[in-house]
């Protein structure tokens, strides 16, 4: 075989009808990491054949994604390529054409069954052989078909399933699968307006877009005997199939919303950076040998095959992608998180001086999950938080004790004369142990004055970026808290 022929070919087919869901990133994943390694395609395909669900808002929104991700694809509706156009609804005439060949081959047949009629074989509640579509226009005369036609009846087209023996296909992850004919419906092609179903404008687009391996969830397997009968029909030969397991709730059910967030927009919105989302996914189903859970897209890349996938559903474990995400956030300089943060607008704090910013980064860094919390806990450091009274009272002491160590660190500390972590915090200590008080019992009211929170990034060095200034005035505020508490 030359190279040409060798080469893989593989295709993301969203059907734009909804917020970017976390299962066409993860299958995408896959995609990319096969065609990467290969040397070969990565092709986006748009399959908006429902016209009623299907929006370009949706469009942009999956593309825009899947960017965001750095899953780069080939080609695609809005780069173009050889075998565009990449969305169906642009593709109309050809499924027209491919359907008009079958029927001329004798391969579908025109139904003229009225919705009725069709509705009303479903509400059979009919299963097992024969179960669906009972095939009354399979065997129609010539002349009854020239009647029909003449008096305007619409149709749809139906391939003729063969009706014994079965149907099989070699999955690349789960090896021989087959159904019986008999199982299998007269499926329709085209519907009566003219437009293709899913099924008929999937094969084509697959085999006009030369696709080698089609890559998608558990979910389809069920579909594919159908499209290998279709690929027949046409006298084409199907591409391998690789169906991917479904990602799971914890509790073993498909990944759902209400159970999980499962659209890309939330995560990143949350602050997940895309190469711990990448991570996580390339997660689903697969891992780097010797369990090492943390890995690189391109050592993805590097060590990928086929054997290692597990079909066993994999469970989207939302607080292993934080645990994995905060890993990735400690990994990135403070200058990197800042790029970030103004770049995904997850601050806000766009006008304060870039040095505070960074020194801040550097004492969350090794605290937040996301970058999506960094406001929230950055947020002391830019304005003075409403804290009840009753805060600043240490485990152990009375009401009376806040007040006292408050004065008491205030009239040591501001004589300082270099306003450093360490200097404060000498200074801190010393006094605990000239007033014969725990340095916890001690640093509680300091703490609470200063950050208006219990619990915060290290104290003395968020009082160095706070500034003598402002934590002298907080001090004030502080005390000021703290005579109430004496009163009552
Ligand atoms: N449009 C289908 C989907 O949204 C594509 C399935 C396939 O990959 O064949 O999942």
């Amino acid at each position: 075989m030359n190279n040409s022929e060798n080469r893989v070919r593989v295709r993301i087919a969203p059907s734009p009808t909804g917020p970017p869901h976390v299962g066409t990133a993860y299958i995408a994943l896959f995609d990319y990491v096969f065609a990467t390694q290969r040397g070969g395609d990565f092709v986006l395909r748009i399959e908006d054949t429902d016209r009623q669900r299907s929006t370009r808002e949706s469009e942009e929104a999956i593309l825009d994604a899947l960017r965001w991700l750095g899953l780069r694809w080939d080609e695609g509706p809005d780069i173009g390529g050889p075998h565009g156009p990449y969305r169906q609804s642009e593709r109309g005439d050809i499924y027209r054409e491919h359907a008009q060949r079958l029927l001329d081959s004798g391969a579908v047949y025109r139904c003229f069954c009225s919705p009725e009629r069709l509705a009303e074989l479903r509400g059979g509640n009919r299963r097992g052989p024969g179960a669906g579509y009972d095939r009354r226009c399979r065997e129609l005369s010539e002349d009854q078909i020239r009647r029909n036609l003449d008096a305007a009846m619409p149709y749809t087209l139906r391939l003729k399933a063969p009706l014994d023996g079965e149907t099989a296909f070699e999955d690349g992850l789960r090896g021989r699968i087959s159904v019986r004919n008999d199982q299998v419906e007269d499926l329709i092609l085209l519907k009566s307006d003219g437009l293709p179903t899913y099924h008929l404008a999937n094969v084509v687009d697959d085999h006009l877009m030369e696709i080698t391996h089609v890559v998608r969830a558990e979910e389809w397997i069920s579909s594919t005997p159908k499209h290998i009968l279709i690929y027949r029909s046409f006298g084409w030969t199907p591409p391998e199939f690789i169906h991917m397991p479904l990602l799971r709730n914890k509790d073993k059910t498909k990944i759902s919303k209400r159970k999980n967030p499962t659209s890309l927009d939330w995560y990143r919105e949350q602050g997940f950076l895309p190469e711990a989302m990448l991570n996580f996914l390339g997660l689903m189903g697969w891992s780097l040998s010797g369990e090492r859970e943390k890995f690189s897209l391109q050592e993805m890349i590097d060590s990928f095959s086929w054997d290692s996938v597990k079909t066993t559903g994999p469970v989207f474990d939302l607080e292993k992608l934080k645990w994995l995400n905060g890993e990735y956030i400690r990994e990135l300089s403070s200058e990197q998180i800042l790029q970030r943060l103004i770049q995904g607008h997850y601050t806000t704090h766009l006008n304060e001086p870039a040095e505070k910013l960074l020194l801040i980064i550097q004492l969350l860094q090794q605290r937040i999950k996301s970058l999506g919390e960094f406001d929230e806990s950055a947020n002391f450091f830019f304005e003075r938080e409403h804290y009840p009274a009753e805060d600043l009272i240490p485990k152990k002491q009375g009401p009376d004790f806040p007040a006292v160590a408050l004065a008491a660190a205030r009239d040591a500390l501001e004589p300082l004369s270099d306003w450093s972590a360490g200097a404060i915090q000498q200074t801190m200590e010393r006094l605990a142990e000239n007033r014969e008080w725990k340095r916890g019992a001690l640093y509680m009211p300091v703490r609470v004055a200063v950050t208006c929170r219990k619990v915060s990034t290290p104290l003395f060095e968020t009082m160095e970026i706070l500034g003598r200034q402002e934590c002298l005035q907080r001090f004030e505020e502080a005390l000021h808290k703290a005579a109430s508490l004496e009163d009552s």
